[in-house]
């Protein structure tokens, strides 16, 4: 297969923006390894399921990026779904898995390239960062260095590999699933940049608890493809760590709807931010930890708070109250801490905002 991908590139010349999917001859648990995906000289009618190959570990051995492309029978956008940036944010996989498993390639217009755990590193330790071990080791967060770097460390090289190897040429439209991160919980929440419509009516599509009016995170999958002109939204399905079934059925109900608007398959649409009456709010504030102590939380997720209402309160070892935190505005409670012992800068409470000031109707 390795001749023939040489040979598409040969005959294609200088001319082709994107040479082909390139297999690098191996296997991974039956499963070919691909270097590179071109979507456009796949079987159409078919889904195909790839091992990407990431970047290198501290022993020369790949990470490989589980991708499944349901290339349809008909020609239509590019949708790409993505989960697995950070790795104890598990609601999205199962999401985008359960989209997979219920798409018929030779009913669909279109493709949709899936990717099921794009952070090896973190998801195999149940953890937020990418692990690296130069110097004694840091951690990378993997949603924030994007597009990437060719020479750059190992999260900043398997970035540059998904954007410019696996996705560049192959997407219209990116979703992007995540959670909130261990020792916090969300509802169902969107991150959507609404001064481009089309992200705005994306995320609209979903039945989410709450949406963010939002300007974006710089060298996150969804601000570095709307940098780039691609609508993206960053889908909150909940809580970290356990699979919630409730989130994942809507986050498979709203791609199922993107999918409808999109007009890539048949179908009514389902719950939407109209049905469920989602929130949408244009700016946010996060109650941290000025110090350390058991923080107890005294409001819950979707719950509306007043300003100077007290939403925390902080104890040392041995019970007593040292430190209450009120709410700097009116808002609703968008996150909570879960985990009790709080470190300083620890999130307690993060409210959504609906901000009066003119420069933050489109999000702050
Ligand atoms: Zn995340």
């Amino acid at each position: 297969m390795r001749k023939l991908a040489f040979a598409v590139s040969l005959a294609l010349g200088s001319v082709a923006a994107h040479a082909a999917t390139v297999y690098t001859g191996d296997k991974v648990q039956g499963v070919p390894v691909i270097s590179q995906l071109d979507i456009a000289d796949l079987a159409p009618g078919k889904t195909h399921r790839f091992m990407f190959q990431g970047t290198t570990d501290g022993i020369g051995q790949h990470f490989y990026v589980p991708v499944v492309v349901a290339k349809g029978a008909k020609a239509g956008p590019k949708l790409v779904l993505n989960s697995g940036n950070h790795g104890d944010e598990v609601n999205g996989i199962r999401a985008v898995q359960k989209v997979m498993a219920g798409l018929d390639a030779a009913k669909l217009s279109g493709t949709v390239v899936a990717v099921t755990g794009s952070n090896p590193n973190s998801i195999n330790r149940v953890t937020r960062e990418w692990a690296t071990y130069n110097d004694g080791g840091a951690s990378t967060n993997f949603n924030r260095v994007f597009p990437g770097k060719e020479k750059g460390t190992a999260p900043e090289q398997h970035a540059w590999l998904m954007w410019n190897k696996l996705w560049q040429g192959n997407v219209d439209y990116v979703l992007d699933f995540h959670t909130q991160s261990t020792g916090t919980d969300f509802p169902f929440f969107i991150y959507a940049d609404y001064r481009d419509p089309r992200i705005e009516r994306i995320a609209e599509l979903f039945p989410a608890d709450q949406i963010k009016k939002d300007p974006g995170e710089k060298g996150s999958t969804e601000t570095t493809f709307v940098d780039n002109k691609i609508p993206a939204v960053t889908l909150e399905l909940g809580s970290p760590r356990k699979y919630d079934k409730d989130m994942i059925d809507r986050g498979v109900e709203g791609t199922r709807n993107v999918m409808v608007d999109l007009k890539m398959i048949d179908g009514k649409i389902g719950r939407t931010a109209k049905t469920a009456k989602t929130f949408v709010g244009n700016d946010m504030t996060t109650v941290r930890a000025e110090q350390g102590g058991y923080a107890e939380i005294l409001v819950k997720l979707g719950d509306m708070v007043k300003k100077d209402q007290v939403v925390a309160r902080q104890l040392n070892v041995f019970g007593d109250t040292v430190k209450e935190y009120k709410a700097p505005a009116d808002g609703k409670v968008l996150s909570t801490g879960t985990d009790a012992v709080r470190e300083p800068r620890a999130t307690l409470v993060r409210l959504l905002i609906q901000n009066p000031d003119a420069q933050c109707a489109k999000g702050c």
